[in-house]
Formats: C-alpha cells, structure tokens, sequence
C-alpha cells in the first residue's frame, strides 16, 4: 500500500510541475490550473489511503466544508477581486503549514524524530504563522479596508526584538526533550505578531511584490511541514510553490525597481496619510467619438490598458474598436506594465480573452522608446503605471517606479470615470499635462462610443 500512496505522491507532483508549465502561456493558462487541480485530487485521495488513519470523518467534514466554501466563493469572485483570493488563500495555506507544526510540537512528535525534524518543525512553524497574519493584512490592504500604511512608535526596534525572541524560543523547542505548551504558544502567537507588524507599514504600492512573497513563504511552510509529516506530495508541491513564489517576487520587485530589503524595512510605497500638494492646473476633456476620430488619422496608436479596463470589463470594446483603427492602416500596438491591474498577467488575460493577437502586446522594456514616435497614446483605466511623479518627484510613494512613457507621446487621452487616484493614492500631473486629453466615463461606455463615432464617421 505505501508503494501504491508513494506513487500517486509521485504522479500529483508531475501533475503540479506540468500544470505550472502550462500557466506560463496564457494560451495554455486554463489547462494548467486544471491539471494542477487534477494533482491535488490525487493527492489527497491518496491519503486517504495511509494505515491506521484517525479521524477519518473530521477529515471528510472539512474537506466538503472548506472545499464547498473555496468552489461557491471562486464562482462568484469578480476577475478584479482575485488578488484579494490569492491572498487569502495564501494565508490559508500558510496557517494550515504553522497548524501542522503547532500539532506536531505539542503532541511531540517532531522531537521525537531528532533535532533536525524539530527544526523544520519550528522553521515551518513561524513562516506559516508569518505568512498567515501578514496575508490576512495584504487582503484587508486589496479590498480597500485598510489603505493607510500603520506603523507603531520604534517600529523596527519592537520587530528586531520580537524576532530575536521568537529565534530563541524557537531554539529551544526544537532542542527541548519534550517542548512546553506554553513556550510553544508564545513562539506562535509571536510568530503571528511579527506577520502583523512586518505587513502594516507597507504601502498600496509594493502589495504586488508582498503578495508574491507570502506565496513563496507558504509554499516553503508547506514543504518543511512536509519533511516533518513524511508526506512527499507536500514537500514537492511546497518546494515548487515556494521556487515559483520566490522568482515572481523577484520579478515584481525588478518591476517596481525596488529590493526586497526595502520593500520590507524602508516603509517605502506607503501613504502615511498626511496631504501633500498634487499637480494643480486644468485638465482638458474631449468627446469619445472626437477621441476616436482623432485617433482614426493616426499613423500610430499605443494603448496602455489598467485597472479601470478590467472593472468595466471593457476589453471586448476596446479590441472592436482597435481593428476598426487596423482597417483604417493605423498601426495600433498595446503596453503591458508588469504590475498594471490587480496581480501579474491580469491584463495579459483579458486582452487574450478579447482575443487580441499576442504579437500587437509589448512589455514595459520592448515599448517605451515608441512612445515617443507615437501620434497618440490611449490610457484606459490606467493611472499608477502612467504617473510621471514616478520618475520626478523623491517624496513620492511610488518614486522609483518605472512607468510607461505615455507623456512622451504626441497626444494623450485618458480614459476615467472621474479625478479619483490610483492605487496607491497618489495625485497623477499627467492628466493636467498641454498634451493630455481626458475622456471621462466608464471605459465600457467610452470604448462604445469610440466605436459608434467611427461607424458614423
Ligand atoms: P490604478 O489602480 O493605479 O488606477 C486605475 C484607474 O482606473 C483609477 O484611477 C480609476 O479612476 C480608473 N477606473 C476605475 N474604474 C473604472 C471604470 N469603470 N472605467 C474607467 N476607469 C476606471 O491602476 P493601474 O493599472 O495603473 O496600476 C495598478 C496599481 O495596482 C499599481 O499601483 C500596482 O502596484 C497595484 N497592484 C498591482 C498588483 C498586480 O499584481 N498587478 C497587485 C496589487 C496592487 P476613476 O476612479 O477616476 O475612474
């Protein structure tokens, strides 16, 4: 029986990596979460299958309970609303890696295996913990109940001594003949404290790259509670998460052009609060349909969709009105920011479920030097990744940031509801700019109208 658990161990990890290769095309995306699922099935069925399992019943109970939560909450959840998923699932899966620990070091088992055991134990054990709590804050951060940045007087002085604490008390769990209950729940409850205290004064701004770090964490949370269970499923899958997690946070932080140090400890990216002078002059706004039939006499057109895009789920307009800008020989290419939306790739997607063609998409790198041989530049909900602040003002929560150059463009319209800022909070001069023209309206709507002022041109 252990052979056949092993080899259906064996068969999910292939399912996992193979379904992790085939998300990195959005072509191939779907299937791959599918396949991943398939693993995970197998898995746990496989589980099921260990001797002398306990509590075989609670098993069922919170598998159908958790599993019916996690399936009627992911059907109704909004595409915009994803990253807020991610993150507490993130969470989830790094409080269920600190609960294996805490099981394991109160019944004292991980001890009883040697010090090395005990050790992943613990290190699984406060990465877990860290992970759950520091989720749960990036969660209340994207659904918009928490948007300021909250640090506590000497706030890196508590947090180095909390951690020094919970290295210590760590240490001695792992090398005590049987650990105490109360050593162990002050180790968690430490452990869960510094999560806390590490996400708060983060700002809007870096929450991608906090994101992906908490995915890489709980994946490694999950493979080290996998050497403590023996469990080969959970130390493939953990190792493969905690790798994946551990580039694409490299990749957000390249993008947000800060270091992981300094996302964590600076409290750079966050808004205190406090108001700060914006950009101050008019801002100019056009008619869509006069929008649309300026663009119409363009030779070139770069579009630089956002978040607002996705809210108003505007793609499919949008890419109606591109291939009426195509049919008129305008050469139309689209701008991808890494971190434009609401979690990488985001608008990558929608632009491919519109069915845009992936050779008119660019990357940040491939396309910024165009801008500035473009006739016009089209900004549909986006704002953080066009704000030139980035680039000019020091004081700036998102300063440093590289960010599309659509201010380099000849002429600039921008698609919004109204004056309202961006993620991070912060004013954007861009829309007051001689060069910029606003659209306002919903960018469902305005990409409507785009479309009818074409037709009746
Ligand atoms: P922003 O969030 O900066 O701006 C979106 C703009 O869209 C707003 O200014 C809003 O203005 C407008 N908008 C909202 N709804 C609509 C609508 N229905 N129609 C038209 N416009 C609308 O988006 P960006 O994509 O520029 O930047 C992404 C931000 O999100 C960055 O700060 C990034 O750090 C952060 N982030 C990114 C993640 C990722 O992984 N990609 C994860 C978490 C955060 P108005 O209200 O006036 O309409």
């Amino acid at each position: 029986m252990n052979f056949l658990i092993q080899a259906s161990y064996f068969a999910a990890a292939v399912l996992f990596i193979l379904g992790l290769k085939r998300m990195a095309s959005p072509r191939t995306a779907a299937s791959g979460i599918r396949w991943a699922g398939a693993g995970m099935v197998v898995a746990v069925l496989a589980t099921f299958f260990y001797p002398d399992l306990h509590n075989v019943g609670l098993m069922v109970v919170g598998i159908v309970l958790g599993g019916g939560l996690a399936w009627a909450s992911g059907k109704r959840v909004a595409m915009t609303d994803m990253p807020q998923m991610v993150a507490l699932y993130n969470g989830m899966g790094g409080g269920a890696a600190g609960a294996i620990a805490a099981v394991e070091l109160y019944s004292g088992n991980a001890v009883a295996h040697g010090t090395g055991i005990a050790a992943l134990a613990v290190l699984g054990g406060v990465i877990g913990a860290v992970s759950f709590s520091g989720s749960g804050i990036a969660f209340a951060k994207l659904q918009g109940w928490m948007r300021k940045a909250w640090s506590m007087p000497m706030h890196h002085i508590i947090n180095g001594i909390v951690f020094v604490f919970v290295v210590l008390i760590g240490i001695g769990l792992m090398t005590a003949e049987q650990p105490s209950p109360f050593w162990i729940s002050v180790f968690f409850l430490l452990s869960l404290f510094l999560g806390l205290t590490i996400t708060t004064p983060i700002g809007g701004a870096d929450m991608p790259v906090v994101i992906s770090l908490y995915n890489a964490l709980t994946g490694l949370a999950v493979g080290f509670e996998g050497f403590v269970l023996g469990n080969a499923a959970m130390i493939i899958a953990g190792t493969v998460v905690g790798a994946a997690g551990s580039l694409l946070t490299l990749l957000m932080a390249k993008a947000m052009n800060r270091s992981l140090a300094n996302v964590l400890f600076s409290g750079f990216g966050a808004d205190d609060g406090t108001e700060s002078d914006g950009p101050s002059g008019t801002m100019t706004s056009v008619e869509a349909s006069d929008a649309a039939i300026t663009m119409s006499y363009a030779a070139k057109v770069i579009i630089v969709p956002g978040y607002g895009m996705a809210v108003a789920q505007a793609q499919h307009k949008l890419w109606e009105f591109v291939q009426m800008l195509t049919k008129a020989d305008v050469e139309v290419k689209f701008a991808i920011h890494p971190v434009a939306g609401r979690m990488p790739g985001h608008m990558n997607v929608l632009l491919a479920e519109a069915g845009v063609p992936y050779d008119m998409i660019f990357d940040l790198d491939e396309i910024n030097e165009e801008f500035a041989q473009a006739d016009a530049a089209l900004v549909i909900g986006a704002n953080d990744v066009v704000n030139p602040a980035a680039r000019t003002n020091e004081s700036s929560p998102i300063y440093g940031m590289p960010i599309l150059n659509v201010d380099h463009a000849r002429e600039v319209f921008v698609i919004k509801r109204g004056k309202g800022t961006g993620f991070s909070g912060v004013e954007n001069e861009l829309f007051f700019g001689e060069n910029t023209q606003m659209v306002f309206g919903d960018a469902k709507d305005v990409c409507s109208g785009m479309v009818t002022g074409l037709k009746e041109l």
